[in-house]
């Protein structure tokens, strides 16, 4: 691990503890991501990067505010830069090597046991800001991390297509955006590749993830 500090940081607002972890990719390489997460003119920072080789960067305690989520939610979580922890990955997404995925394995792993973090609570940037952030991207291995009981992903089972909406609003993603917008985010994530209108397949996806990990048990803790 390298300690690369980075002055972009703040307070946590209302001295909240992070309980959630936001993936991102840098969509540039390591050294002109490193720069530009240090630059203070460019306003932006997460507290870790891992680069394509697998090594950690730690550039901004936990205990502080990184800025790397921008305007988005998470259930009732609209400040997510207060209440998250951001690591950035290499590259823009066309491929995660494994030495890379290793890292981060041994990342989550370490903060997940140190803050008591839950895998539900391991989202993606375009999960909280649909529509306008589409990173990890759609070959990000979101079962993997699952496996591994870092994340969570979904058991397929067939419901009712018009109740879709409502189950991916009831596991977290954002109110403030279209029904359009949610769906796209949750596939983009958990069913890549679908189109075309809400489907029994997507509602069996979104329905079993609202029963296992519905947000307000975190919300209503909040
Ligand atoms: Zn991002």
């Amino acid at each position: 691990m390298i300690h690369r500090p980075s002055p972009n940081h703040g307070p946590r607002r209302g001295g909240v503890r992070p309980d959630l972890i936001v993936l991102h990719y840098t969509a540039m390489e390591r050294d002109a991501a490193l720069e530009r997460l240090c630059d203070p003119a460019a306003a932006v920072s997460s507290h870790w990067l891992i680069d394509r080789r697998g090594e950690a960067f730690h550039l901004v305690d936990e205990e502080l505010r990184a800025w790397h989520a921008g305007m988005g939610s998470w259930g009732a979580v609209t400040d997510v830069n207060s209440r998250s922890i951001g690591i950035e990955l290499e590259g823009d997404g066309s491929q995660y090597p494994a030495p890379l995925m290793e890292a981060l394995t041994r990342l989550l792993r370490d903060i997940m046991a140190r803050r008591d973090i839950h895998p539900a609570r391991v989202i993606g940037h375009s999960d909280m800001a649909p529509g306008r952030k589409c990173d990890p991207g759609p070959l990000f291995d979101w079962r993997g991390l699952a496996h591994a009981g870092l994340s969570v992903w979904p058991e397929a089972g067939e419901d009712e297509p018009s109740g879709t909406d409502a189950a991916l609003l009831r596991f977290g993603y954002p109110a403030f955006v279209s029904p359009q917008l949610r769906l796209e985010a949750f596939r983009l994530r958990f069913r890549p590749g679908a189109s075309g209108p809400a489907d029994a397949v997507d509602a069996g996806l979104a329905f079993d993830l609202a029963r296992r990990f519905p947000i307000d048990r975190w919300d209503k803790a909040a």
